[in-house]
């Protein structure tokens, strides 16, 4: 029970100051209580809504769903709640002449609660809360997390994914390809001589190539489950599902081509007047394949064949192959 301390203020003040809509019906469904909020936002005085039915109150029918939880209130006393989630406005209130004017009408949260009177008689109050600003915090919110989630998977350079995405990315595709027995392809890519490339054109002129080299590698992707990432410095990695080992071999010499037909001056690269990269490939098929644990590592030796072969090369490096990395 609580004790209202007798002061200068009255009851009526506290009601009509409160930051929310406050509505009493009686088992009628006829108005014995709206306080100054709901006038403000339903623009509907007190003196005209009083003794009125609140079912035709409003300019506009509030929702069935409103209605129906008010009557079951009124007829078995138990409360009822109209979550923002399910039931975004059920009564005709806005925040403003001009949302009026444009219909977009406030977001409402709506508690139902009975009360019992002295004379035995049950009643409805009706607590209107206004859950845009909670709508508009959880929307910002949302994007946020969106926006962490995407900068966490990004490569802040080149703005294809990062290691930490291909990783966990990784996982998952070679599980589908376990399931659904489909043969799995790792591409391992390696811009040629790019420390030279650095020392002659810049730093900067190197951040630039990076960002044009991981563009053109990526706008030759087709399919959707095709995934590159910056794997390290200069490095590019691609898992490709349901590419068989031929397949990959060409592909891997269409991004060669690629970057080749840019033709991107490189004086100080000892193979050539222009850039170059060199690709090591490994696939895993379920077929001939019984671990997979190397395939990354075999796409890395495959690689390293590709650089020790004179670079603007692809090699491929069967799964059942290991070849040690001799640094
Ligand atoms: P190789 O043909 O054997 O691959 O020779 P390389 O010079 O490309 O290989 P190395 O590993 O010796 O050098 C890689 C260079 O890549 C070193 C570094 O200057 C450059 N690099 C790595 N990350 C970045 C980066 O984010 N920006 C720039 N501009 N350069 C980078
Ligand atoms: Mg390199
Ligand atoms: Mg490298």
């Amino acid at each position: 029970m609580t004790a209202i301390k007798p002061a200068s203020f009255s009851l009526d003040c506290i009601i009509n100051s409160i930051n929310m809509g406050l509505i009493v019906v009686d088992s009628e469904e006829n108005i014995l209580l709206w306080n100054d909020w709901v006038s403000k936002y339903s623009d509907i005085a007190a003196e005209q809504a009083i003794e009125n039915k609140i079912s035709s109150v409003f300019k506009e029918v509030p929702s069935p769903a409103f209605l129906t939880a008010l009557r079951n209130t009124l007829a078995y006393g138990l409360p009822a709640l109209l979550s923002n989630a399910l039931h975004r406005s059920p009564l005709p209130l806005y925040a403003s002449a001009e949302a009026g004017q444009e219909g977009m009408r406030m977001h409402q949260s709506i508690a139902i609660t009975a009360l019992a009177t002295a004379d035995g008689e049950r009643c409805c109050l009706i607590q209107i809360s206004d859950s845009s600003t909670s709508i508009k915090r959880e929307k910002m919110l949302r994007s946020h997390s969106e926006i962490l989630k995407r900068e966490a998977t990004t490569d802040s350079l080149t703005g294809i994914y990062n290691r930490r995405f291909f990783d966990e990315h990784y996982k998952i595709a070679l599980g589908q390809s376990k399931r659904q027995k489909l043969p799995l392809s790792v591409l391992m890519v390696d811009i040629d001589f790019f420390k030279e490339y650095n020392d002659y054109y810049g730093h900067p002129a190197g951040d630039k190539t990076l960002i044009k080299v991981a563009h053109a590698l990526k706008i030759q992707l087709s399919r959707s489950s095709d995934v590159l990432a910056r794997y390290g410095g200069e490095e590019f990695i691609l898992i490709l599902p349901n590419m068989p080992e031929q397949h990959a071999i060409a592909f891997a010499n269409k991004l060669r081509t690629a970057i080749w037909e840019m033709a991107i001056p490189h004086l100080k690269s000892k193979i050539s007047k222009q850039l170059s990269i060199s690709i090591g490939i490994s696939t895993y098929d379920q077929n001939k394949d019984r671990d997979v644990t190397t395939l990354i590592q075999n796409a890395d030796n495959a690689l390293y064949q590709a650089k020790q072969i004179g670079r603007n090369q692809v090699c491929f490096m069967p799964l059942s192959q290991l070849v040690a990395k001799q640094d």
